[in-house]
């Protein structure tokens, strides 16, 4: 059997919520292991386009209720730790785009006029015409209006790297996880055979937590699976786009991000309404071509001859949806030691992170001493989908 180990706070899941955590308790000297069995951002954040809403979709269909919901501020908070000023050193994280778009392809759809009206975008979105417009628009053909959202698009393969970066000696590549008790108090986890001892377990584990959950004996929280049908397209005609395209509903028609390919192409990865419940229900071939069709009546002016196509079936996982949950901030439950939750948006792991440390906070769990860690097996990055979907 493997050297047991203590830590201050054992994190299970290695997606964005798991190292955002972990690099965070780091920063504030807590001793910490974090488990992943599979590999680094290979769950749902490199599956994900990288957007760091601000809020501003969600009040298009008015979920948005005011300045108070924690996503608003997101934007802000990670600007700061890009710049390296913020809580976490971030520099060298690629930055996509200082901007994603809202793009309405006609007229100003009637959803538009309330929309500017909320308190939630008042003075954080502003048209622009020409030059300005994202390159893919720039066009002579091109009608309809732009506007500027206040809101980054990351690169998450580089973020995922960096975050991994940050957590030092910690990362432990497991792949059995069992429950390790002291009378009826859960004292830490057993992880491949090897106990881990520790003050406080996160379980951080994405669409995994149903699975922990049930392994540890516990029902609560629930979790729901939202799936997804999304589409990625690449090709050398394809210039970056990162925007909502509106169409007369509350969603966005199409929410286009634009990657970049190891080969120096462009991808375009496209989900929003395309993505959901008609998206779901076809098959590939039927999702690529509505894809095409969308694609081309938005953009007819782009060759898409040379353009290749995939698709990827992805499942969002998140709290079980009751009137409690706020769909704008972070979901964190806990059960004496054992904490579990689920950022519920990439955007969102500074706010996982602050309800974990709130908790510790509360509980006066401060950084005790421990044996440093032995040399663990570490596991892998993640691969963008792009990479493998479209080689
Ligand atoms: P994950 O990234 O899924 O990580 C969980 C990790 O836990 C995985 O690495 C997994 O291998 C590991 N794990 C699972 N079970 C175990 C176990 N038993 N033991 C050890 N490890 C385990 N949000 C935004 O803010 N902006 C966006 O633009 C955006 N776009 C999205 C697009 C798509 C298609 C999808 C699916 C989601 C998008 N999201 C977006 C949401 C965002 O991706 C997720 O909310 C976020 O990535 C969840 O992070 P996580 O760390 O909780 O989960």
């Amino acid at each position: 059997m493997s050297q047991s180990l203590s830590t201050d706070v054992l994190i299970v899941g290695g997606g964005i919520a798991g190292l955002w955590l972990n690099a965070r308790l780091r920063r504030q000297g807590f001793a910490t292991v974090l488990v992943e069995c599979g590999s680094l951002g290979g769950g749902q954040s490199l599956k994900s386009q990288g957007i760091i809403h601000g809020g501003a979709k969600y009040a298009l269909h008015g979920a948005l209720t005011g300045a108070s919901e924690a996503i608003a501020d997101m934007p802000r908070r990670w600007r700061e730790a890009l710049a390296g000023a913020g809580e976490l050193d971030l520099s060298g994280v690629r930055i996509l785009s200082d901007a994603h778009y809202l793009w309405s392809p006609g007229t100003l759809a009637g959803n538009l006029t309330s929309f500017f009206a909320s308190k939630a975008v008042r003075g954080r979105v502003d048209q622009v015409k020409g030059e300005q417009l994202p390159p893919a628009l720039q066009h002579p053909k091109f009608k309809g209006k732009v506007y500027r959202l206040a809101e980054l698009v990351l690169d998450v393969p580089s973020l995922i790297a960096r975050l991994a970066e940050l957590a030092g000696d910690g990362l432990l590549a497991g792949r059995q996880v069992e429950p390790l008790r002291e009378g009826d108090e859960l004292c830490g986890l057993i992880v491949d055979g090897r106990e881990i001892r520790a003050q406080r377990v996160v379980l951080s584990a994405g669409a995994g937590n149903a699975e922990l959950l049930a392994a540890l004996g516990i029902e609560q929280p629930a979790q729901q699976l939202r799936p997804l049908h999304m589409v990625l397209a690449k090709g050398p005609a394809l210039k970056p786009l990162y925007a909502h395209c509106l169409g007369g509903g509350p969603k966005p028609r199409v929410t286009v991000t634009t990657h970049p390919a190891a080969d120096g192409q462009w991808v375009w990865y496209l989900g929003g309404d395309l993505a959901e419940a008609d998206g779901v229900a076809r098959d590939e071939g039927a999702q690529v071509t509505a894809a095409q069709k969308e694609m081309a009546a938005l953009l007819p002016w782009v060759d898409q001859s040379q353009t290749r196509w995939a698709t990827l079936r992805v499942d969002r996982a998140e709290p079980a949806q009751s009137g409690l949950v706020r769909p704008d901030n972070a979901f964190l439950a806990e059960q004496q030691n054992l904490l579990v939750g689920w950022p519920t948006k990439l955007a969102l792991a500074p706010d996982f992170a602050d309800r974990v440390l709130a908790t510790l906070q509360r509980d006066g769990v401060t950084p005790a001493h421990h044996a440093s860690l032995p040399e663990l097996p570490r596991p892998a990055l993640g691969q963008p989908v792009w990479e493998t979907l479209l080689p």
